[in-house]
């Protein structure tokens, strides 16, 4: 059930724009046919009691990104460069750490194929290591989340604190994640987020290997709880308060983020409807090429 089918009835219709955003993402449209507001919270209203009415299908009024070569991005405007997110523009990004895990992962996968929505995954090398139990079914998610065309990045081996580490533990850290990726998905990673948000001495070392940093502007804590609701509710509170979007730092290994990402569409949809009516920008899904404009300016 999502919020499109509930404000989708007989007296509203989503129609797809046919412009373009500068990231090339599909940008869906939301006009109430009749303008009447009334009608279109009434529906709402109503449905949210009775369930979904199957009027409507969200594909109209989905958040498409394409998939887009990484490599490719951080080539033109990595070596260095730091991406926080801060400055976005009604844009939202959706970031997955510490995966991948074959419990939870999955679920999202089809989560959001179902949206059309390309992610980065920012993953740890220790969840596919050979003396693990569950690494074979690690590694076939991560094959799966390279398939199904979302952006691995490098999170380090281990997931340790890298200000604590030395200039050789570092590397071993970086290197062996990315090695251990390319030898699965054939693609090397270009994105790096340091465990904690903590980058330490890893400055120059990431820059001389072509990296760029990749942090986060919308921090939920979801890793804190594992009711979705709650993930869902601080997701929506750090976009109240920072209502121009930004990059969303969630964990794919915690099933409650997994769970509350549908949610999280919904609302987008629904606080597009309203800012539509109300004449502002609305909100746009975004992949990782819409934070490398502007010539890939550093923020
Ligand atoms: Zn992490």
């Amino acid at each position: 059930m999502g919020v499109v089918d509930r404000v989708s009835s007989p007296t509203t219709r989503f129609l797809s724009s046919k412009r373009r955003d500068r990231s090339g993402s599909r940008i869906g449209v939301l006009r109430s046919k009749t303008g009447t507001g009334r009608l279109l919270a009434l529906a709402v209203v109503l449905t949210s009691f009775f369930g979904t009415t199957g009027w409507g299908n969200f594909q109209d009024i989905s958040y498409k990104v394409k998939p887009v070569d990484g490599s490719l991005w951080s080539r033109l405007h990595g070596r260095g460069a730091t991406i926080k997110g801060r400055d976005a523009e009604r844009e939202i990004m959706f970031t997955f750490d510490d995966g991948p895990d074959h419990r939870s992962t999955p679920l999202l996968l089809d989560q959001l194929d179902r949206y059309g929505i390309k992610a980065v995954f920012f993953v740890n090398g220790h969840r596919m290591h050979s003396r693990r139990l569950d690494a074979a079914e690690n590694i076939e998610v991560l094959r799966d989340i390279h398939r199904r065309g979302h952006i691995i990045g490098n999170h380090t081996y281990n997931h340790r604190d890298l200000s604590t580490l030395t200039d050789e533990q570092i590397r071993s850290e970086v290197d062996t994640t990315s090695r251990l990726v390319e030898k699965i998905t054939g693609q090397r990673t270009w994105l790096f987020r340091p465990p904690f948000g903590k980058i330490g001495g890893a400055s120059r070392y990431l820059s001389q290997a072509g990296y760029t940093v990749m942090m986060w502007s919308l921090d939920p804590l979801d890793w804190q709880t594992d009711d979705p609701q709650a993930v869902y509710r601080a997701v929506i509170d750090r976009l109240n308060k920072q209502p121009n979007g930004g990059i969303i730092d969630l964990h794919d290994t915690n099933r409650a983020s997994v769970e509350a990402f549908p949610l999280i569409m919904e609302w987008i949809g629904q606080r597009n409807a309203e800012l539509i009516s109300s004449g502002e920008p609305i909100y746009r899904v975004v992949g990782v090429e819409a934070f490398y404009r502007r010539g890939g300016r550093r923020r």
